[in-house]
């Protein structure tokens, strides 16, 4: 781990006298967007006062210097790992394309959950990701943030379904074992459909994108993709 700058770090604030407890699977501008409520601060305020070298919140969900890093696991009394964990981004992985620069969908049943929880106003990591087509925590489809009736899209693709939610877990996986090593977006969805081809049950010296009856699953998930407004 990088340690931040000593002489910078004797300038820093005091930590924070109340610190929220982050909601499940939180992510971090949310986390942070929660506190300036809590102390009556606008967001700008906020983000100027625990990090003031950045230029937005939800892009502190994306890249952290390492001072920044330390500065708000000081602040806000967390140890770095636990500030890096709410984010998204693992280092240099392609599926940043695949994360919204906003909120992309919600869960209502989890909206609720988490009102329940006393965390009405948190945004799940999860939320942003936009090759989901299902809750990442309980499993049912989800609604668009922008658009009511994309709540309707399992019935439009009743018969993708199974097969794109097949898709979905395999990103979500290559998300989870996330390499460090750079490439384009579609070498890197090329790469996680060969393993997933190498992995399924088809028959011997035929590939998925051959095998007659099969649908891909990133196809499926593509068909859902091209489809979002
Ligand atoms: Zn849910």
């Amino acid at each position: 781990m990088i340690e931040p700058d000593l002489a910078a770090a004797r300038e820093w604030p005091r930590p924070l006298p109340v610190v929220l407890a982050p909601a499940r699977d939180e992510a971090l501008s949310s986390w942070l967007a929660r506190h300036a409520t809590f102390y009556g601060l606008g967001i700008t305020s906020m983000r100027r006062h625990c990090v003031p070298d950045s230029v937005s919140l939800p892009g502190l969900d994306r890249k952290l210097t390492p001072d920044q890093e330390a500065r708000l696991a000081h602040l806000f009394r967390r140890d770095r790992v636990a500030i890096r964990d709410m984010m998204h981004m693992h280092s240099g992985w392609a599926v940043d394309r695949l994360v919204a620069r906003a909120v992309d969908h919600r869960c209502e049943q989890c909206a609720r959950l988490l009102a329940s929880e006393g965390h009405a106003d948190a945004l799940p990591r999860s939320w942003f990701h936009t090759w989901r087509i299902s809750c990442e925590r309980c499993g049912l489809p989800i609604a668009s943030a922008s658009k009511a009736s994309w709540a309707v899209l399992p019935d439009l693709f009743h018969h993708l379904w199974s097969t794109a939610l097949k898709g979905e877990r395999l990103l979500s996986g290559a998300v989870d074992r996330a390499s460090p090593a750079a490439s384009d977006l579609p070498t890197t969805l090329l790469r996680v459909l060969m393993i997933s081809s190498a992995s399924d049950a088809i028959p011997e010296g035929r590939s998925m994108l051959s095998c007659p009856g099969s649908t891909p699953p990133l196809t499926a998930m593509g068909s859902l993709f091209r489809s979002r407004p």
